[in-house]
């Protein structure tokens, strides 16, 4: 029988995993962090760099009878800036140790010059994908204004794909499930077939596969959606009761969720190579002519996913890329 969303949320609890929604400036709004009462006592992400989101979690702890000094592992799952802002405020008070994949260890230590270099990195795709420079260079500044909501953190316990992390009562097994982001990571108590996933996996909204530099400091461009659905059909044949996620509800039919994002971005595929085959387009136009002129804020979102549905095509060997000048134009193959 399939939990509900609060019934999941009080077995959850039963285990000794607490759900600790903490405000958020972005759209995406609360930021579910994980408090995991065993030894060592353990909080899983922060929430951002504010003064109103440590109140909350200072608050929220409390209620469970823990002050942030009691901490004793911090677990980072991924380099998004609304999960680890506080990271190095709570390690530094708790003395925590700082548990993350250890590939992402660098660019976790060197948050301001890396997320400078990313900015970079992301102003050059956008040029090279048709995207105006202005508003490549808009988008950029949005992105350096956000940054004070991030913190640099050292990661003491560096994690490995598949590595077991004890505790008194449990175990949780560490897995990289790249997509989202180039460093997510999920956490797996198979005993209690309870899956703690941040934003691999959300209910309510399809994680935004964003192409982001890879961790290893190379230049060359991810395919971060192939990359994501390849994670979410590895995580599909995990026998999970319970997925806790980094925002809103908790899933309890992963499969079925699962199943209808690829289906999804199946769907969205299909509607890409008919632009395609229409005629030569580049991604930006693609964007145009699925979404109409965006946000600036989302142009990078959308541009990631048009990117990302084009990567499918490409491998299929139904699209290929044309170097015009400065820019990238997709046309259909054969
Ligand atoms: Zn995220």
């Amino acid at each position: 029988m399939t939990l509900t969303p609060d019934q999941a949320l009080e077995q959850a609890a039963l285990a000794g995993i607490h759900c600790l929604p903490i405000p958020t400036p972005f759209a995406v709004g609360r930021v579910n962090c994980y408090l995991l009462e065993d030894e060592p006592l353990t909080l899983i992400d922060t929430g951002p760099n504010s003064g109103k989101a440590l109140d909350e979690l200072q608050s929220q702890l409390g209620e469970r009878g823990h002050a942030i000094e009691d901490l004793e592992l911090l677990i980072v799952t991924h380099q998004h800036i609304d999960h680890l802002g506080l990271a190095e405020i709570v390690a530094e008070r708790s003395g925590a140790e700082v548990a993350a994949l250890g590939i992402a260890a660098a660019r976790l230590a060197n948050f301001s010059e890396d997320a400078e270099r990313e900015d970079e990195f992301a102003v050059r795709l956008m040029l090279r994908n048709g995207i105006p420079e202005d508003v490549a260079r808009a988008l950029q500044s949005v992105s350096r204004s956000f940054r004070s909501w991030g913190s640099r953190v050292s990661v003491t316990k560096p994690l490995q794909d598949g590595q077991v992390i004890p505790f008194r009562d449990r175990v949780l097994q560490a897995f990289h499930r790249p997509g989202h982001s180039p460093s997510d990571t999920i956490f797996w108590d198979e005993e209690r077939r309870i899956l703690i996933a941040a934003d691999h996996l959300i209910a309510h909204i399809s994680s935004n596969p964003l192409i982001s530099p890879p961790l290893d400091g190379s230049e060359e461009r991810p395919q971060a959606l192939v990359t994501y659905i390849e994670s979410m059909r590895k995580t599909r044949e995990m026998p999970a009761e319970i997925v806790l996620s980094g925002h809103g509800e908790p899933i309890t039919d992963h499969v079925a969720l699962i199943d209808s994002r690829i289906a999804g971005h199946g769907r969205r595929k299909e509607k890409v190579f008919k632009l395609i085959a229409e005629q030569p387009r580049n991604a930006y136009e693609i964007a145009q002519a699925m979404w109409g002129n965006v946000a600036v804020t989302q142009a990078f979102l959308t541009l990631s996913e048009v990117i990302g549905h084009a990567d499918l095509l490409v491998n299929e060997g139904r699209v290929r890329e044309v170097e015009d000048g400065e820019v990238t134009r997709y046309e259909a193959a054969g």
